[in-house]
């Protein structure tokens, strides 16, 4: 098992595990990316990741020469036993706990327990993932509290060091852009807004600024006010 310090990182499709995956790119020799099909209603995410590290590949040859196997999980189970508004034809808002309809619960706990299986089994040091409480969308499931509870759960189980780093914890959706652009520049950011997905209603009809999306949804809505809030500073 090597120790050069190297990365798997969740990689969804979404915005926010893309710019995960160009910052662990950027400080790691090693990088692998991992997904998870848990019948999520859209399967648009998943296409999205495919063809998105595709065109990474080959747009940023300093970067695919790090990039190794992607991973894609069958994770069937967690959709069978998930009632929420991302897994089944449900109407996107907040259930009486409170939290958004878009919870499913023991989502992160269980991706994040096969990835450091996986990271395990390939020799990966570290796991990387999009977690962010700024811009708070009511998932106690992405606090950094419970990525350290996550953190120390998996070191002591598999006997090995196991940190899951989360750059984008404290981000809020401007800063995401701005970081993306630091780390690959217009290209990187480009590439995102084409290729990556957010859209809690998997629209891919309607082409804005920010990329595809219905644009009134939840998270249409944070991903459309950072890009805004972003290009007036930029
Ligand atoms: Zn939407």
């Amino acid at each position: 098992m090597t120790t050069t310090p190297s990365a798997l990182v969740l990689f969804s499709g979404g915005q926010d595990s893309a710019v995960c995956l160009a910052w662990a790119l950027s400080r790691y020799k090693r990088v692998e990316t991992i997904g998870f099909d848990y019948r999520q209603r859209h399967r648009v995410e998943l296409d999205c990741r495919t063809v998105f590290l595709a065109k990474l590949r080959a747009q940023f040859p300093a970067w695919s020469a790090k990039l190794g196997e992607d991973h894609l999980l069958d994770l069937g189970v967690l959709g069978e036993v998930s009632d929420t508004a991302l897994t089944r034809e449900q109407e996107i808002g907040f259930a009486d706990s409170g939290l958004p309809s878009t919870f499913v619960p023991g989502r992160n706990l269980v991706f994040l327990t096969f990835a450091g299986a996986v990271a395990y089994r390939r020799g990966l040091t570290s796991l990387v993932g999009g977690m962010c409480e700024t811009d708070f969308s009511g998932y106690p499931d992405c606090r950094r509290a419970t990525m350290d509870a996550m953190q120390t759960a998996l070191t002591l189980g598999m006997d090995r060091p196991t940190p899951i780093e989360t750059p984008l914890m404290y981000l809020d959706k401007a800063q995401t852009w701005a970081l993306s652009e630091a780390l690959g520049g217009e290209a990187v950011v480009d590439l995102i807004v084409e290729e990556t997905h957010t859209c809690y209603l998997g629209d891919r009809t309607q082409r804005h600024d920010w990329g595809y999306g219905c644009g009134t949804c939840p998270a249409c809505d944070l991903r459309e006010k950072g890009w805004a809030t972003w290009r007036a500073g930029a």
